[in-house]
């Protein structure tokens, strides 16, 4: 549907492609020489933020938009609404133009100013909550739920909508395996809505059920006690913007995550300058919480394939936030 009749490249080397979306996806699997150096499995990373809108939800907004025409939900000339850190939205955003939508996105006022800056550059409406609870009315995911009701407009949905499971089941995971040849030590990754570690988590665990699923959490959400114990503890603040929470999303599965490393911002930061300065990946704080947490992992020596992990998003998003000029890079 996606794809013009005119478009015959088969299987040639520098294709013309059908649209920017076809270059969503199959990113880069790449191990980490400098600073896994030591470690007695490789840790390797998956390079989400190398996709058209920098970050790894290019996946599941594209996902999400072709799973609501396939139902008849959403057709060219309609509203989407979503509530987003921020990359969601620049991929719905990139979705949007291309097939010809309107955008709304409801973001807290926790997440960068260069999202905002970006999501308006590409035509959305952002509307900026208070970084309010999910008892809240106030809260981001109340907002747009609300709005997408009064309105009639589409909402996206990604913390509940299983398309967003799905594509990173299909796709995500499926391409791990590929370049792997079906053997996975670990597969470690912290939980925004949830989709990418269920998602991969569910194709890993079918394919080669010896792999462990590791939640990487920040210390103050409440996700890596929920994960040991069923529980939710008290929520504490913590900087890295996407990632954590104060209440698991219908997203996450706890089924198939075996354990949870809680990972703090120093640690988290020190890894993303780590990343930068010398494996020249440009990346966000999430990317540092993933790594710093897989290296722990790849540590203990006991896993007998590699650990995987992924770089969700591109250091573009946070020149602005103190973090980031704090590491001088
Ligand atoms: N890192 C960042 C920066 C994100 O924005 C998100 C998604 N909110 C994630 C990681 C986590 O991805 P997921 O939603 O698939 O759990």
């Amino acid at each position: 549907m996606w794809r013009p009749a005119w478009l015959h490249c088969g299987m040639l080397a520098h294709p013309v492609h059908a649209t920017l979306l076809d270059q969503i996806g199959n990113t880069p699997l790449l191990p980490l020489r400098s600073i896994g150096a030591e470690l007695a499995v490789p840790v390797l990373v998956k390079c989400e933020h190398l996709n058209p809108g920098g970050s790894i939800k290019d996946r599941i907004a594209k996902a999400i938009v072709a799973d609501a025409e396939e139902r008849g939900l959403l057709q060219p000339g309609m509203t989407i609404i979503e509530a987003t850190a921020g990359n969601t939205g620049i991929g719905l955003a990139l979705v949007a133009a291309v097939r010809g939508y309107q955008l709304v996105c409801v973001m807290p006022e926790k997440m960068s100013v260069d999202k905002r800056v970006a999501l308006s550059a590409l035509g959305a409406r952002v509307i900026v909550t208070p970084n309010a609870p999910p008892s809240s009315a106030d809260n981001f995911q109340n907002v747009a739920r609300r709005m997408a009701s009064e309105q009639d407009w589409f909402l996206a949905d990604q913390f509940c909508n299983p398309a967003n499971v799905d594509v990173h089941q299909r796709e995500t995971g499926a391409e791990i395996l590929e370049a792997l040849g079906g053997r996975v030590g670990a597969f470690v990754a912290a939980c925004g809505t949830g989709g990418t570690i269920s998602g991969v988590g569910r194709a890993l665990k079918a394919a080669c059920p010896s792999a462990r699923i590791i939640l990487a959490d920040p210390i103050g959400s409440v996700l890596a006690h929920w994960v040991e114990t069923g529980e939710f503890g008290p929520d504490g603040a913590y900087e890295v913007e996407g990632v954590g929470s104060s209440e698991p999303p219908a997203n996450l599965h706890r089924a198939v995550i075996d354990e949870a490393v809680r990972v703090s911002d120093e640690e988290s930061f020190a890894m993303v300058k780590r990343l930068i300065r010398e494996e020249g990946l440009l990346v966000g704080g999430s990317a540092g919480t993933n790594v710093a947490a897989a290296l722990r992992v790849a540590m203990r020596g006991e896993l007998e394939g590699p650990v995987v992990t992924v770089l969700p998003d591109s250091w573009d998003r946070y020149r602005a936030k103190p973090w980031m000029q704090a590491l001088g890079v």
